[in-house]
């Protein structure tokens, strides 16, 4: 055809699903040398399930009951821990009271008023008071496990702990494999979630880079610490927590399907199909492209 090569690059990405926003970002994409996968939503589906609901007796809650303050707390958040919670709460029938002043902060978690009571869901690193030992443990205990420990506190007390568990995506290794020949290379996994979920699930995707507890500001410091070496970093993500390492990095790709409209919004190319072995099969694209541009 006519069409300028890497204008024909941007429409042959698309026909592999994947949306890029410029010409530039496939040249880019073509320099890649380094890439950072998020976990939750990126390698893994993104649609965790609760797997257990552990009041702590000293709150006088029961299952029920904490898996509906949990819920109710979570309900405006659009983070897949929040989904899953909500979800659960749903497949339970348990009726969900109404948040007020809700607020979040990304790789943390979420807080709200339920009935009076100000509310905290989130993780276990940042909520849990230290001497917390006992709710310490029974996170301990779900995270050796590969789970996701979510613990909950009301007025400031922990009164029990969720653990939640998602699935990697059928092709996260195969994508793995092919970025790793692509750019000689494992990728990294950069993670908000705890170390030991984290490594039990890279090392089922042949990841040894894992970088976990980072909070949004710590991706961008991985980021930029790769590029002071003069590397050029792709960063993969679909969350509100990615947002900052996806405009820090050479190139931003977004999980497109649930991909937070933030990460959406800042990235330079968007998954529409959603197949996390679009990204290396995209990255071969923006080479090819590059080779007959130059
Ligand atoms: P990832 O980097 O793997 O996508 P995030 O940065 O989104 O993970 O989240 C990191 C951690 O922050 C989670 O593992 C969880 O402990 C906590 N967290 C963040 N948002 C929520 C939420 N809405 N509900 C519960 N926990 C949350
Ligand atoms: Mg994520």
């Amino acid at each position: 055809s006519t069409m300028p090569p890497l204008l024909s690059a941007i429409a042959n990405a698309g026909r592999h699903g994947v949306l890029a926003k410029s010409a530039v970002v496939m040249e880019r994409l073509a320099q890649v040398d380094t890439v950072a996968l998020d976990k939750t939503g990126t390698l893994t589906e993104g649609t965790p399930r609760v797997t257990d609901v552990r009041p702590l007796t000293e709150s006088g809650l029961d299952e029920g009951k904490l898996l509906a303050l949990a819920a109710s707390a979570e309900h405006p958040s659009e983070h897949p821990l929040a989904r899953a919670v909500v979800d659960a709460a749903h497949e339970r029938g348990l009726a969900l009271a109404t948040a007020e002043d809700f607020g979040s902060a990304p790789g943390r978690g979420v807080r709200a008023t339920v009935e009076g009571h100000l509310t905290e869901v989130g993780s276990p690193a940042h909520l849990l008071p230290a001497e917390d030992t006992h709710a310490h443990a029974v996170a301990r205990e779900l995270e050796n496990a590969g789970r996701t420990a979510v613990v909950v506190l009301r007025d400031g007390a922990t009164v029990g702990v969720l653990g939640v568990a998602d699935r990697l995506r059928p092709d996260a290794a195969a994508t793995v494999a092919a970025l790793t020949r692509l750019t000689g290379r494992a990728p990294a996994l950069l993670t908000g979630d705890n170390e030991r979920a984290a490594r039990h699930l890279a090392a089922e995707v042949g990841i040894t880079d894992v970088r976990a507890g980072l909070l949004p500001q710590d991706k961008v410091a991985a980021v930029r610490a790769w590029e002071r070496e003069g590397r050029k970093v792709l960063v993969v993500g679909d969350g509100v927590n990615d947002a900052p390492a996806l405009a820090a990095a050479h190139c931003g790709v977004a999980m497109g399907k649930a991909g937070s409209d933030l990460a959406l919004e800042t990235a330079d190319a968007i998954v529409v199909r959603d197949e996390l072995a679009t990204v290396p099969a995209v990255v071969a694209l923006s080479r090819t492209a590059r080779r007959l541009v130059i």
